[in-house]
């Protein structure tokens, strides 16, 4: 075995990983100690990418081979790179000839490497001559972007991860930072503890994990940010605890901003925001009379109709406190996905440049072009992703290229989607999984490589550059995602401008990554100091770094000079808007969408593993128990959620973290894991079939966080539940092959579950789905051949006069006794829980298994409690539950630190990865000491 040193492939932390393998498989994965990102931590996803990797998964859900499909809607076949590609450049010429450049949109990936995204942004700017290329980065950091180079004049964050540690005050503002970025909130506790001084503000609509841990939480109204922030600084202003010598320095724009914001005292800015006065004067005085006060942020603010304005109005509070360019302060974006930072860099969006530089920007265009040896390169700003996809919808895009991303999961109001790549006339689709849904509408599929196979860099939050690096040979056939772009560009130059074949020379990452860095010379990111061989003996870097640096830059800003025209930050005199949808009387709710905690976007990677739904294991909607009680709502009953561009069903559940009117499903749900059909028979497509592709007009970045939806309770009295372990080198094939089935049910989810790698070599499905009344038997026959549910060995018990269908699966052992291997209660499924319970333990059955196919609580009464329903997971690492932790937690005496010690070494929770840790704080709080009757 050997250790080969890479980065986390899920969030912008940009943890350092290092793979354990023997050059053919994977065989573990730990946190790179000497990485200054994590410091030998890593999180439940971080920690469980080994298992992602193994290979029986990725036999099962890999695009091994580039495949063509002869028409939509019949299966691909398998073809050789040579006639894929060759097919790829003559329709992709021939659209170009006939419909000009603009036809042609390529849509890519914060998940790809700064190499990948260099190449394909030179093949559309430089060879196609258009600017059609975005990126889901559009998706989550646009108005990050649009803020910063409002405010402080370049898309550079200022601020650093050892800042946390510097810092007096810190405002997390739209972030769930406990669950979407967990070391850094690793990192965020250790400084308060190191620094027990420090305050936290949290504000964010819900009570999340993370505001459960603040010393204030700011449940404001959904998109009253910019209220929230004008409102501080009306009493920053009023309680003197502004900088004027800061703003006179080293801004501008101050008076006008200070007069607009005289219109937010508290009494106006508690009735805009829903906040206590007190709690806005507590907030003003924390951030203005800190020493150091740093804001964390991320997807809350960008994610709106008014992302931009939401960043530039909280950069204001920085700039007019000074708050900025010192240890422990300044405004910090946080990125999303891995590589966010590193598509700003080489400026593949439709509205960036290379390095930085402005497509608007005459001078900048002409430094693109020399560098890149052209005569110029192209001036209109191109299509972003909603656009992009609205113009294929309209039939203007002819051609969309999808790279490392699932758009048909991950793009607001998938109607819209589902009808651009249905109408567009040539779909590839470069992606490492065959299994994402956007897979299903390509004309061509080129496998890439992914994780554990590529080389490359990524820039984490923090403007620090890593190195990936590859520890196995590519999986099949698959292909670097850049040498698939530099092949495909030769051969689309040989057929629209053989001249330009010379803009792909590269052989090698490498040769890449150096023509980037060249591009970025005297720029605001200038990495001329840094080179493969570098980062290769030093290890991760910091831009700026410029040849001669001794090292990076930490800290941007410290002289207060700014990269404007004339060095001064700009304050961004910013108005009230509403959101895209305010609730009403027909769609009188407020959706809110966010992470989960063992979850990844899309899941084509996370959502491969039985453990990483063990702390969040139903795809469901949260509700107020105010709501669910006005509603006429159990937890568990299905609910219609309509907004304006589509529906949804799924079970609700009480929250006690939602104010009413207010709901929450998370955004991974997509239609892998949660479909159906509607009145109409039309496919349910996951969550965004719900939310809006309104964008921000100066970031086009969509409101996915925010949308207005109607809920009503929906009776579809058909169930169905069935679970059964399969063979570990099945199990992902088999849910596959019962996807395409969730459609005729009116409410389907199918997910896996299980720990793998289990003992006996399975892994576990799990498919519930209810209908108004049976469906086809022999689609249910297909789904029981399927799950190893039907057959002689299989135990059945029918009813067709009362729509019962009962089936079990055992094993028996040499021992004699019998296990649960699978279970299916059609038409009453109420039985569910105690049947998983008894699957889960693994327990021989003790009684005859025939006793289990009675009705639900008939069953369990007949069969005694052989076992309970397990209640949730809270530690994914070492499979802890909540229950185990109140028991213990119970038994657990002193301090609060003291019983979080106690119950850690008890049980081992919260011992690894730590994802866990504010769950078992807040346990530790809730759950009272045991008392012991005193003796006699
Ligand atoms: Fe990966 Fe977790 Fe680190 Fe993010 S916080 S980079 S998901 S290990």
């Amino acid at each position: 075995m050997t250790e080969t040193r890479s980065t986390c492939p899920y969030c912008g932390v940009g943890c350092g990983v290092l793979i354990e393998h023997d050059g053919q498989r994977i065989t573990g994965v730990r946190g790179d100690p000497d990485h200054p990102a994590n410091a030998g931590r890593l999180c439940t996803k971080g920690a469980t990418l080994h298992l992602t990797a193994a290979e029986s998964v990725q036999q099962q859900t890999r695009l091994l081979a580039p495949m063509q499909r002869t028409r939509r809607g019949v299966a691909p076949h398998t073809v050789d790179w040579d006639s894929a590609l060759d097919d790829a450049a003559e329709r992709l010429a021939a659209i170009h000839q006939q419909h000009g450049a603009d036809a042609i949109g390529v849509y890519v990936s914060g998940q790809l490497l700064t190499e990948d995204y260099y190449v394909f942004n030179k093949l559309v700017k430089g060879l196609l001559g258009t600017n059609h290329i975005d990126t889901n980065s559009r998706l989550c950091m646009s108005s990050a972007v649009a803020g910063y180079k409002a405010t402080l004049g370049a898309d550079a964050p200022p601020c650093s991860y050892e800042d946390f540690a510097h810092a007096d005050t810190v405002f997390i503002t739209g972030s769930n930072l406990a669950w979407a970025h967990p070391i850094l909130m690793r990192r965020l506790e250790d400084a308060r503890r190191a620094r027990p001084q420090q305050k936290w503000i949290v504000a964010d609509p819900r009570r999340t994990e993370t505001a459960e841990m603040a010393d204030l939480h700011l449940a404001l109204k959904p998109g009253s940010d910019v209220a929230l922030y004008h409102g501080l600084l009306h009493l920053l202003l009023a309680q003197g605890l502004t900088e004027p010598a800061y703003i006179a320095a080293h801004t501008t724009g101050f008076e006008a901003l200070a007069e607009r914001v005289r219109a937010f005292p508290p009494a106006e800015t508690a009735r805009l925001t829903g906040l206590a006065e007190a709690d806005l004067h507590t907030a003003a005085r924390w951030f203005g009379e800190s020493p150091a006060t740093l804001s964390l942020y991320c997807q809350g603010l960008n994610q709106s109709s008014h992302g931009t304005d939401n960043n530039a109005a909280l950069i204001n509070l920085h700039l007019a406190t000074g708050q900025i360019g010192r240890p422990g302060a300044g405004p910090f974006s946080l990125t999303g996905q891995p590589n966010a930072m590193g598509g700003r860099e080489v400026g593949g969006l439709a509205n960036l440049l290379s390095a930085h530089r402005d497509l608007a920007n005459p001078a900048h265009r002409a430094e693109v072009a020399q560098l890149w040896g052209l005569p110029s390169v192209p001036a209109t700003p191109g299509r972003t992703a909603i656009e992009m996809f609205q113009a294929a919808a309209d039939g203007a895009v002819k051609a969309l290229w999808i790279v490392c991303t699932n758009p048909a999961q991950s793009l607001p109001d998938q109607t819209l989607v589902r009808r651009a790549l249905e109408r567009a006339e040539f779909v590839i689709v470069q992606e490492a999984f065959a299994t994402t849904v956007t897979c299903a509408y390509a004309d061509l599929l080129l496998p890439a490589t992914t994780w554990g196979e590529k080389d490359g860099t990524v820039t984490n939050s923090e403007r620090r550059i890593s190195r990936v690096r590859a520890a196995l040979p590519p999986a099949g056939e698959a292909r670097h995602d850049w040498a698939i772009a530099a092949d495909l560009g030769r051969r689309l130059a040989a057929r629209i401008a053989p001249a330009r074949i010379a803009l792909f020379p590269y052989t090698t990452p490498e040769s890449v990554w150096n023509e980037h860095r060249d591009s970025t010379r005297g720029r605001d990111l200038d990495i001329t100091g840094l080179s493969y061989a570098r980062l290769e003996e030093q290890g991760p870097q910091q831009w700026p770094c410029p040849e001669g640096a001794r090292e990076g830059r930490s800290r941007l800003y410290a002289d207060g000079v700014y990269p404007t025209a004339d060095g001064r930050a700009r304050f961004a005199d910013v108005s009230l808007s509403p959101l895209a949808e305010a609730p009403d009387a027909a769609y009188p709710f407020s959706l809110l969408t966010g992470r989960l905690r063992d979850q990844w976007h899309g899941m084509s990677r996370t959502g491969l593993l039985g453990r990483l739904y063990g702390h969040e294991g139903l795809p469901a909607i949260d509700l107020a128990p105010a709501d669910m009680d006005r509603l006429g709502l159990h937890d568990g009953d299905l609910v219609r959620v309509a907004s304006r561009r589509g529906t949804l069903v799924l079970p609700a559940r009480a929250r006690d973290e939602l104010p009413a009117g207010q709901a929450f499903i998370p955004m991974h749900w997509g239609e892998e894991v949660l479909s159906g059909h509607d009145d109409q028979g039309r496919t349910l497509n996951g969550v965004n079939a719900l939310t809006t592709p309104a964008f921000c007009p100066k970031s086009k970045q969509p409101e996915l966080k925010h949308a207005a939806v109607a809920i009503e309770k929906v009776v579809l009295p058909w169930r169905l539940s069935a679970m059964a372990w399969l063979p570990a080198d099945q199990a992902l094939a088999v849910r596959e092959q019962l996807r395409p089935l969730l459609k005729a049910f009116g409410w389907a989810s199918l997910l896996p579950f299980g720990r793998e790698p289990d003992a006996q070599g399975r892994v576990g499905l799990v498919l519930r789905a209810a209908a108004t009344a049976p469906v086809e038997a022999a689609l249910l026959a297909t789904a029981r051949r399927l799950l190893a549910l039907e057959g002689p060995e299989v135990l059945r018990y029918r009813d067709d006069a009362q729509a019962q269908d009962r089936a079990l699966r055992v094993q028996r052992t040499a021992d004699g006794a019998t296990h649960l291997q699978g279970f299916w209660l059609a038409g009453d499924a109420s039985g569910e829980a105690w049947l998983r319970a008894l699957l889960d333990s693994d327990e021989a059955l003790p009684g005859p298994a025939r006793l289990l196919l009675a009705p639900g609580g008939l069953a369990q009464a007949l069969m005694g409690d052989a076992a309970t329903p397990a209640s949730p997971q809270v530690c994914t690492c070492f499979n802890v539950r909540e229950d185990t932790i109140r028991a213990t937690l119970g038994g657990c005496a002193g301090s609060p630190a003291e019983r979080l010690a106690a119950l850690m070494g008890a049980l081992r929770c919260g011992t690894n990865c730590g994802s866990c840790l504010p769950t078992l704080r807040r346990l530790t709080k809730e759950v009272p000491v045991r008392q012991v009757p005193a003796a006699a």
